[in-house]
């Protein structure tokens, strides 16, 4: 039986992309039926919606889905498709591992970062405060951090630690100084660590040391674990060190649905010029392959990308080659025979 996934092309690259992609998983032979939905532009051209209510349904169904990237419509009366997505589904875990292929500055990377998804600053609590006669004298962020959604998250990571064979977790934080929000992750974190004690190495870093360290020695972090907005900066730190977002796969996952995708944006400028680099989505399918169970698939297809690069003699433009996104694809299949 084939496994069903909702495909989600999405805009600008997106297209050619997904298609490159679904051609290396065929080639591979997953045994996969893909559903495919339209979300971003191409929601709003179908069905005048970004997130139509076809693709949340098939989602709902298939409860796993590789997304290409997103344009959001500007103006008002438009959701913000990725918050809508990680509402309706409570994606609560951002999974970003990121690998040295081919060694630069860095020559053993191998780290992968799980930001929680759902709480701390990003909940969209704000406003102006008026002080006299001033309307927007300033303005109030809300940060709720939750026992429940720091013990899930952390949970998370010392399993996704086990299953993966690593052997450490580094928790970062800012408890110095946030004593009670960041306090509170930290807190959890420690009393969950300790049900692993033997199994998994522990260790906590306060947020801007964990900054430097990742430029100084990053070969040092192996799981790490933090908050919303620090996941959401640290993730694009660590990206920047094996190779910029054209290979970067990220994973939004929750109990029950799971929804796999590049990390890069939609690329305008290079859009419809075959030039795109499919790296960060074949990548984010090697994520959804095992997270369905087909471990051996994945394993193949990464191998044959990973060893493409390597060889260096078909390469996408942002990886300093001059191969276009069916000329890569080709060499990528070709690895797979
Ligand atoms: P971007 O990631 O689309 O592009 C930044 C630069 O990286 C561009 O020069 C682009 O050509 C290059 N690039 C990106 N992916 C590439 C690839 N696969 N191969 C080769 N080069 C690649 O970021 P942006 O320009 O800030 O955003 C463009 C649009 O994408 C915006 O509408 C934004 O909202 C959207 N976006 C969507 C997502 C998502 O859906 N997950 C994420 C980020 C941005």
């Amino acid at each position: 039986m084939p496994t069903p996934v909702t495909l989600i092309p999405g805009d600008g690259i997106g297209p050619s992309i997904a298609d490159a992609t679904v051609r290396i998983l065929d080639a591979a032979g997953c045994d996969i039926s893909w559903d495919r939905q339209v979300a971003g532009m191409a929601g709003v051209a179908r069905w005048n919606d970004p997130i139509p209510d076809a693709t949340l349904d098939s989602i709902k169904q298939t409860r796993v889905a590789l997304k290409g990237p997103l344009e959001t419509p500007v103006g008002e009366g438009f959701r913000s498709i990725n918050v809508a997505l990680r509402k309706t589904f409570d994606l609560y875990a951002n999974v970003r591992p990121a690998r040295t292929i081919v060694p630069g500055r860095f020559e053993n990377i191998d780290i992968t970062l799980i930001r929680e998804n759902t709480e701390g600053l990003y909940i969209g609590v704000e406003h102006y405060v008026r002080i006299g006669d001033d309307p927007r004298a300033a303005a109030e962020s809300v940060a709720i951090i939750t026992r429940q959604g720091s013990e899930r998250i952390v949970r998370y990571a010392f399993e996704y630690a086990l299953a993966h064979d690593r052997k450490k977790v580094t928790l970062v934080h800012k408890a110095n100084i946030l004593k009670y929000s960041q306090g509170l992750f930290l807190d959890v974190g420690r009393m969950v660590a300790r049900e692993y004690e033997g199994r998994i190495q522990f260790e906590e870093r306060i947020i801007d040391a964990m900054a430097m360290h990742l430029v100084m020695r990053p070969e040092q972090f192996d799981v790490v674990v933090t908050t919303n907005l620090f996941g959401d900066i640290l993730s694009d730190e660590i990206s920047g060190l094996v190779g910029g977002l054209g290979l970067a796969p990220g994973a939004n996952i929750g109990k029950n649905a799971a929804i796999f995708e590049a990390v890069h944006g939609t690329a305008p400028d290079i859009a419809g010029k075959n030039v795109a680099n499919p790296g960060a989505l074949v990548l984010a399918a090697c994520m959804m392959l095992e997270h369905i169970g087909d471990v051996s698939n994945a394993t193949r297809i990464r191998d044959a990308f990973e060893s493409t690069i390597r060889e260096g003699m078909v390469l996408t433009r942002d990886l300093g080659g001059t191969a276009g996104t069916d000329a890569f694809t080709d060499a990528v299949i070709a690895k797979l025979a």
